[in-house]
């Protein structure tokens, strides 16, 4: 029986009941007991005694939702999160070409360009990017993915035309001036390059999730919880097996639960018959499934989250939202026959009450404490937001978006109607059980960030000034709640993760410094000395 006794260290557990220890006890990869620098906590003499010379102890923290296959991907593509101009965007994707001898024909892709950090303001056309290569498929995606441009090799290999717009739904092929397309895909409309994309093996794809893992420990996080069926179209199996099967051989660096996303009917079926009985008894407390993921719109930045007013300046613009109000109804109840949670991507206030109103139905028909979930819910109002705590839906919000969208909000939205925009202090408020996460790699993974950004409603360099509008700062706890124990109440763990106290997983991390004596712009700048997953230290 392996114990381990942590001393001399502040323990902010989480737990209600006892919310500071000074000595945990873990046994067998659990927390045993919890006490203060008084107790004498060891039951036998063979205990490994460690002296954490009064540093912090957390319960790991459990990020709600990303992407880690798409990171693990991404760092084998250009990353665009820093130009500011179409010029050094073509820079960076020709040097990325040059210093890696990418042979002629073979993709080449880029990731993260923010059109609102660019000079032109604007997406990269092919024009743009013919000046990258004329014999390289060239593909850019906007951060949030839900918009890219291609240069005009790919779009002929594709053969994307304008016809394609009236094939396409919820999606969009965007055209120039005479009418063809200019090379800026959204939505749906970047599945026309899929079955051209560049394929990858199952060992590829084990690779990239330990290396995305592994830098998700180095910060802290020992639970992530990832959307990653659809990182490769038509993929689902091979992204499955790469995940069984690195659970199989213990070799999942960090616990994940997969958020499933199907998209119809047809694939909720067929995939369930294919993999339930993993559902009911997992491989592997590092693995587990559900809830399904519905894509219901797009992002504010790319203006295709859906609206129920247009976008400002652009009176014909409402957004993008991906099902009708009668597909999303037999699609949830479906999900509902099948006994599955479902979180939505759900941005504009449109697609959030288009989502609750579908929910309203397959509740009153299947009843049962389900914990549905709106990811992003951006854009809401106090009707919207007093619905989502009467339907006890949760909401998993991305603090970092604060800091990157703050000003585009204005922009996208008028003033008025961005005061409504990531309130998630009025949620909490009003019970609503608010997550924290990144959508890594649309934000960096870094719940340090995350959770400075939640505290200060500021980007990395501090602005605006005072916050943006700071009424919907949370404190340091409840920035920290979002990151444990909300995050395990979205998928039912709250009996085993979020919070340390006898019985729960061993899951922690230590930190240098104290974060409610740390300046709260210093938040993101914490040391994590050691990570604990089920009492091993991995890191
Ligand atoms: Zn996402």
């Amino acid at each position: 029986m392996s114990e381990i006794l942590l001393k001399n260290c502040r323990v902010y557990t989480m737990d209600e009941s006892v919310p500071y220890a000074e000595q945990i006890l873990l046994k067998n990869g659990k927390i045993a007991q919890l006490g203060t620098r008084d107790d004498n906590l060891a039951s036998n003499n063979s205990v490994q005694e460690m002296d954490l010379g009064g540093q912090t102890v957390l319960p790991g923290l459990n990020d709600s939702h990303l992407h880690l296959l798409s990171y693990g991907m991404a760092l084998s593509t250009v990353d665009l999160s820093d130009v500011s101009s179409f010029r050094e965007l073509i820079a960076k994707v020709q040097n990325y070409i040059d210093n890696n001898n990418i042979p002629k024909h073979e993709w080449v892709i880029g990731q993260g360009f923010d059109e609102e950090n660019l000079q032109e303001k604007d997406f990269p056309t092919r024009e743009i990017l013919d000046q990258i290569s004329q014999c390289h498929p060239v593909i850019v995606k906007r951060k949030c993915t839900h918009v890219s441009g291609v240069n005009s090799y790919a779009l002929d290999l594709a053969g994307i035309t304008a016809e394609d717009n009236e094939k396409i739904e919820g999606g969009k092929v965007y055209l120039d001036q005479d009418g063809k397309p200019n090379g800026v895909l959204a939505e749906n409309a970047q599945n026309l390059l899929s079955h051209i994309l560049p394929s990858y093996s199952e060992k590829d794809l084990e690779k990239y999730i330990k290396l995305a893992g592994e830098a998700f420990i180095d910060k802290g996080l020992t639970s992530v919880q990832s959307d990653d069926l659809k990182a490769i179209p038509g993929g689902e199996d091979m992204i499955m097996n790469a995940y069984l099967s690195l659970a199989e051989k213990g070799e999942l660096p960090v616990k994940v639960n997969l958020q499933l996303q199907l998209s119809s009917e047809e694939e909720i079926t067929t995939f369930i018959q294919k993999y339930s009985p993993y559902f009911q008894s997992s491989v592997t407390d590092y693995l587990n499934f559900g809830p399904l993921k519905v894509l219901l719109d797009g992002s504010l930045g790319g203006k295709t989250a859906a609206l129920r007013q247009p976008y400002l300046g652009d009176q014909e613009n409402f957004g993008i939202v991906t099902y009708t109000p009668e597909s999303l109804d037999s699609l949830l109840d479906c999900a509902a026959r099948h006994h599955l949670q479902i979180a939505c991507h759900g941005i504009g206030d449109y697609a959030i009450e288009l989502f609750l109103d579908s929910i309203d139905k397959i509740q009153a028909k299947f009843g049962g404490d389900y914990r549905h979930r709106i990811i992003h819910c951006q854009l809401t109002d106090l009707d919207l937001i007093n619905r989502i705590a009467r339907q006890n839906i949760s909401v998993d919000a991305q603090p970092d978006f604060v800091g990157s969208d703050y000003g585009l909000l204005e922009e996208r939205l008028g003033f008025a109607r961005s005061i409504n925009t990531y309130a998630w202090k009025t949620m909490l408020d009003k019970g609503i059980n608010v997550s924290g996460s990144s959508d890594c790699p649309v934000e960096p993974f870094d719940p340090r960030l995350g959770i400075k950004a939640a505290v200060t409603r500021q980007d990395a360099n501090n602005n605006p000034c005072g916050g943006w509008h700071p009424w919907e700062k949370v404190s340091v706890f409840e920035a920290l709640k979002m990151y444990t124990v909300n995050s395990a109440y979205a998928t039912f763990e709250e009996q085993v993760k979020g919070k340390l106290a006898p019985g729960y997983c061993a899951d922690m991390v230590v930190l240098e410094e104290d974060p409610y004596s740390t300046p709260p712009q210093e938040l993101d700048s914490l040391s994590v000395n050691k990570v604990f997953i089920n009492g091993k230290i991995v890191k």
